[in-house]
């Protein structure tokens, strides 16, 4: 419903009390399975914080739904009406239906229904001094959530979501992205698409891998940087490993295998973003 280059439609509020009431079903459907959101386009964030993050950043919002807390919060009084204007319809829903929509016993005050935006690799023009996170196969929403929102705190530039990937629009994916989803574009490739990407990257191109040959703190990083990681249980791919000019390596000491996907790309990005971090 992307209102580009017309006029905006001023939005409606609408009271719902039934569970069975259509727009329930339907934001209950983004809730539960990807199938949904893929046929839609939308997607479901829950919170107060993600409302005004979304709004801020220009997201277009298709429903966002009030429980009895929230109709007395000006600040979400303020995010209804900036959503309105620009053509949500605003619901109006008592605790049990925000309960029943959200499948969640203690459900937010406020819950959005979104749409989804996505990059492909020929809208991505690295910025000179960015970085971008490409993972492969990452299964974990709770994992792929945690590394946005550590992508937005280094000031990085995006993640790429290569080959089969878990659902960046699932509840759990975006709840762990703390509202950084609104802020980090995402973009998606099959690993076909990837390799020549990969190829043609202006500057260094850099997996994290166990194999790594290179402590992850010598390399000089040369911006644009584009950092590659491996899937949860497989690690990265022999030919996407292939693709990268530099295979790194994090030192453990203990008897852990790995470094779990999420915490490994914290430790590659803050040294990567060395220089652009400061207190
Ligand atoms: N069994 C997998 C393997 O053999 O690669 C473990 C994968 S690990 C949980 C997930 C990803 O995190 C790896 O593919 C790699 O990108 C990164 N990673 C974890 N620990 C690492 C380390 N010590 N050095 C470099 N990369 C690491």
């Amino acid at each position: 419903m992307s209102q580009t280059g017309k006029e905006k439609r001023q939005g409606a509020v609408k009271q719902i009390t039934s569970h069975s009431n259509p727009i329930v079903k339907e934001i209950k459907g983004l809730v539960a399975q990807r199938k949904h959101r893929s046929q839609s386009g939308l997607f479901v964030a829950e919170g107060l914080k993600l409302a005004t993050d979304a709004l801020e950043a220009g997201w277009q919002v298709r429903y966002l739904a009030l429980g009895p807390e929230a109709r007395e919060n000006p600040v979400a009084q303020k995010a209804a009406a900036t959503a309105k204007a620009r053509g949500a319809l605003i619901l109006e829903v008592s605790t049990a239906v925000m309960s029943a929509m959200t499948r969640k016993d203690n459900p937010q005050m406020v819950v959005g229904v979104y749409e989804q935006n996505i990059l492909t690799a020929k809208d991505i023009t690295p910025a000179a001094d960015g970085i971008w996170v490409a993972l492969d196969r990452v299964r974990d929403p709770g994992n792929l959530g945690t590394i946005v929102r550590t992508v937005d705190a280094v000031g990085g530039s995006g993640v790429i979501l290569v080959g089969d990937c878990t659902d960046p629009f699932a509840v759990e994916a975006v709840r762990a992205t703390m509202g950084s989803l609104f802020h980090v574009p995402l973009a998606k490739m099959t690993k076909d698409e990837f390799k020549p990407f990969a190829k043609a990257w202006p500057g260094t191109v850099a997996a994290t891998h166990l194999k790594g040959a290179v402590d992850y703190r010598k390399p000089e990083y040369a911006e644009p940087v584009l950092l590659v990681m491996g899937n949860e249980q497989k690690g990265l791919e022999d030919d996407m490993a292939d693709a990268c000019a530099t295979l790194i390596r994090i030192p453990q000491v203990g008897q852990a295998d790995s470094l779990n996907l999420a915490v490994a790309t914290g430790v590659a990005l803050y040294e990567i973003r060395r220089k652009h971090l400061e207190l």
